[in-house]
């Protein structure tokens, strides 16, 4: 390792980063992410580290840094646009405000928490460390409603630019499973299958009904059938893994299999995880929307119906269609939102080199791998054939608030956390690009 002694220059704390971006509103839509794109790289300026801006469309940009230069690469991934703040929050929502351990502000967690970290990480070594090998960060745009302007544009028509070894991005809060925290490593996301559903029927007089034309109880029906569907159980070695490793810290030392997982799911003590881990072993439904009939007394000739349907690695619109065709009979199908599950082995030697750094941060408890049951820019990377794991806050404490907020109110993260995570990336970085 070479130590640069003349002209180093101070790093600015991981917080003050944070802060600054929480203030620089990134509202996804409109979005406006080049105004966090710029700030960036006024950052990255000050330290001579490489950049770009890239930006598809006005005003919605990603940045990219490239630290060091060799055959391996890494890429530290991350967004930042953010969702809406709702009303009353205790701290102005883009305050960015510092107090009491923690930074307060839309996006402290999701995700410009992990921007932050992941640009102190890269200022750190471009100061201290000669890398042999290619440090990649990207801060993207357009996560929250997509990707497509940010890692979407990025893997089609750049995909040069992020292609790495594997990719660290943003991944789940920390579990607390009767009372202690187990940090997590997010290896595979289902894929969302969204359908819209159409029953017709033929319209006449309510006062002389014909049930059988009547497109609302045809829809009731199928809802219905929908609601009783059991899917079938299937496990991936990590959701396996997973349960087993859930089960294990309850008491339980049953082997996990495909047919004693709802057995298994019904005598674990501790119930908020159970609907996480139900969900994550099969295909779920969730009948969402319905619309239909016009008046009290005419007999509806349409009804539409609007399901939320996530699907797991191994199954397909087609598979969908296949298990429904009889509950949905006659009923009109189409696709609203549909894309594939994408799944990282953890069966590798970069999530083995992930694991063995994080332990070394958070203690020796077994890491969970863990199924995104949403979708992030991961499933970008994947599909390029880059694997991507998922860390989320690695607080040492779990605060139950701290995870709730995602999304929700008064979103904040602890400083504390912010440190050991840059370390993290610091010492993974070191360990991948032979600096160590
Ligand atoms: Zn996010």
């Amino acid at each position: 390792m070479i130590q640069k002694t003349s002209g180093e220059m101070a790093v600015p704390a991981v917080e003050e980063i944070l802060s600054d971006l929480i203030k620089i509103k990134t509202v996804n839509p409109p979005g406006g992410e080049i105004a966090a794109a710029q700030y960036l790289k006024r950052l990255f300026d000050r330290y001579h580290i490489p950049n770009e801006i890239i930006e598809p469309e006005p005003g919605r940009a990603s940045f990219i840094a490239n630290l060091g230069e060799g055959e391996k690469k890494l890429l530290y991934l991350s967004h930042t646009d953010v969702v809406p703040a709702s009303e009353g929050w205790d701290f102005p929502p883009f305050s960015g405000e510092i107090r009491d351990g923690f930074v307060h502000g839309r996006g402290a967690i999701d995700c410009k928490g992990l921007a932050a970290v992941e640009a102190c990480a890269v200022l750190h070594l471009a100061q201290t460390t000669e890398l042999k090998g290619r440090l990649i960060f990207a801060a993207v745009a357009d996560e929250e409603v997509g990707g497509y302007l940010g890692a979407g544009v990025l893997s089609t028509q750049y995909p040069d630019k992020i292609k790495a070894d594997f990719a660290v991005n943003e991944g789940d809060e920390p579990w607390n499973i009767n009372g202690r925290t187990y940090h997590s490593i997010s290896v595979g996301e289902k894929g969302p299958a969204w359908m819209k559903l159409t029953a017709q029927g033929v319209s006449s007089h309510g006062s002389v009904p014909m049930l059988e034309n009547n497109a609302v109880v045809k829809m009731a029906k199928v809802i219905n059938g929908l609601a009783k569907y059991r899917p079938q159980i299937v496990l991936t070695p990590e959701t396996k893994n997973l349960l087993q490793t859930v089960a294990r810290i309850d008491g339980l030392y049953d082997e996990v299999n495909e047919n004693n997982v709802d057995y298994i799911l019904g005598k674990l003590r501790d119930r908020a995880i159970v609907p996480y881990l139900s969900a994550i072993t099969r295909m779920t439904i969730s009948p969402d929307v319905i619309h239909g009939g016009i008046k009290t007394n005419i007999v509806p000739d349409s009804c539409e119906a609007q399901v939320d349907i996530r699907i797991l690695p191994g199954q397909s619109w087609e598979y969908v269609l296949n298990e429904l065709q009889e509950i949905l009979g006659d009923v009109k199908t189409e696709p609203l939102q549909y894309h594939m599950p994408s799944f990282s082995s953890a069966d590798s030697q970069y999530y083995r080199l992930v694991e063995e750094t994080l332990k070394e941060f958070v203690g020796e408890a077994p890491i969970l791998q863990t199924i995104c049951t949403g979708a992030t820019d991961s499933r970008y990377l994947r599909e390029m054939g880059v694997p991507s794991y998922g860390i989320g806050v690695l607080t040492l404490n779990t605060d139950k608030a701290l995870g709730d907020s995602v999304h929700g109110k008064n979103e904040k993260i602890d400083v504390a956390s912010l440190h050991i995570k840059t370390d993290f990336l610091i010492k993974l970085a070191k360990r991948y690009l032979g600096a160590e």
